[in-house]
């Protein structure tokens, strides 16, 4: 721009400015006389600006809307005004969500209604979520139905998934290969072994999984291998990497992620992921290795069978005193709900032998083996 045309233009605006003036005193004079006018009706008028949903805000439709996401019968929920602030809480069944999934849903529902979440707590095993809606506040308790009479006899089931295959074979491989063929394994793709372990489960009748290597949170100081998906990636890069993947090893009918405790707290990329995985069919298990991981969630508003893993057997070593604490916490987890889920890992013999002890000691338990996609009936909760 030269000197001339930027005076010319400062000249323009300064002229104009007395022309705006007068628009604004005509809009002004326009807006007082308006007030008078519908001065009897003006303060509805105005509350419905400022809180435009509030007034759709209907609390049996809400509630409504909760016993069926929730599964409860018809008229089981209510409201109950104590101290000015209207209370709401919500038996969650710990066999179709948990307490996270709940609050998303009870979150997601109280917004579309114009409500807004002021505080959530965890708190007595529970949480609990307090909204804002107009004028009013509600609480809302979020809590496990009491442990489920589960008949004693009842069976309780646990998913193993082995992780990292690929990179051994020969007798180890075959170790592993003669466990109980509900033990699910999961191959990292474009390794030496990857493709002889998947024909060799396949053939046993066994599930597999592609184990996905995602950036873990130190990354590159930690290494997830080579065309892992890092967070800085666009949509057709991570297509093209979990593509690849997915069609080096056909024969796997899920996936898991391998490290990415960075990867997975990643709304975006997972999202590109899940895509993928929607299209070519396969199932998700989130290993879970950030605590805030948003993996599983992800995966279930792409609508894909997910799952998340409970704990990881083998960590941080496989002494038995690990053992024993493992099994603690997995009878403690069943507590709630019939189904464990477990990771583990194949890179050596002694792995091998933990794994060996554990499956016998757990099923001495009075736990089943099962296959991880078969406890879909188990896990997976109504859609938000
Ligand atoms: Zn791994």
């Amino acid at each position: 721009m030269t000197k001339q045309t930027k005076y010319a233009s400062r000249h323009k605006i300064k002229k104009d400015v007395p022309v705006g003036l007068y628009l604004l005193i005509l809009l002004l004079c326009g807006a007082i006389i308006f007030v008078i006018v519908y001065k009897g009706k003006g303060e509805e008028i105005a509350s419905e600006f400022k809180e435009p949903s509030t007034k759709q805000f209907s609390s049996s439709e809400l509630l409504q809307t909760l016993e069926n996401k929730f599964g409860l019968a018809d008229g089981s929920l209510q409201i109950k005004t104590i101290n000015h602030k209207k209370q709401l809480d919500i038996p969650v069944n710990p066999n179709k969500m948990d307490l996270t999934f709940a609050n998303m849903i009870v979150k997601g529902e109280f917004e579309t209604r114009g409500g807004k979440l002021i505080s959530g707590i965890v708190e007595d095993g529970g949480q609990h979520l307090t909204f804002n809606v107009g004028t009013d506040t509600y609480e809302v308790k979020l809590y496990y139905k009491k442990p489920v009479s589960i008949p004693r006899k009842s069976p309780r089931y646990i998913a193993i998934v082995v992780d990292d295959f690929g990179g051994i074979g020969g007798d180890l491989l075959q170790g592993f290969l003669n466990l109980p063929v509900e033990i699910d394994f999961a191959i990292l793709p474009g390794m030496p072994y990857s493709e002889e372990t998947m024909n060799k489960a396949y053939e046993q009748g066994r599930e597999t999984l592609v184990h996905l290597p995602m950036e873990p949170l130190d990354y590159p100081r930690q290494n997830p291998g080579k065309e892992a998906i890092l967070v800085q990636m666009d949509k057709s890069e991570v297509e093209k990497i979990v593509l690849k993947h997915l069609n080096s090893l056909p024969l796997c009918s899920g996936v898991n992620n391998h490290m990415g405790s960075l990867a997975t707290t990643d709304k975006e990329i997972m999202s590109y992921v899940m895509e993928v995985l929607r299209k070519k069919g396969k199932f998700f298990l989130d290993s879970r290795t950030s605590a805030v991981s948003v993996a599983y969630q992800i995966a279930q508003k792409a609508h894909i069978l997910a799952f998340r893993n409970d704990l990881f057997l083998d960590s941080p070593d496989i002494s038995n005193a690990t053992m024993e604490s493992k099994i603690e916490r997995i009878k403690q987890i069943s507590q709630n709900r019939n189904y464990v889920i477990a990771i583990t890992h194949c890179h050596s013999a002694e792995k091998l032998k933990y794994l060996q002890d554990f499956i016998s000691r757990i099923q001495k338990e009075g736990f089943v083996l099962k296959r991880l996609s078969e406890l879909k009936e188990q896990e997976v909760p109504a859609i938000i």
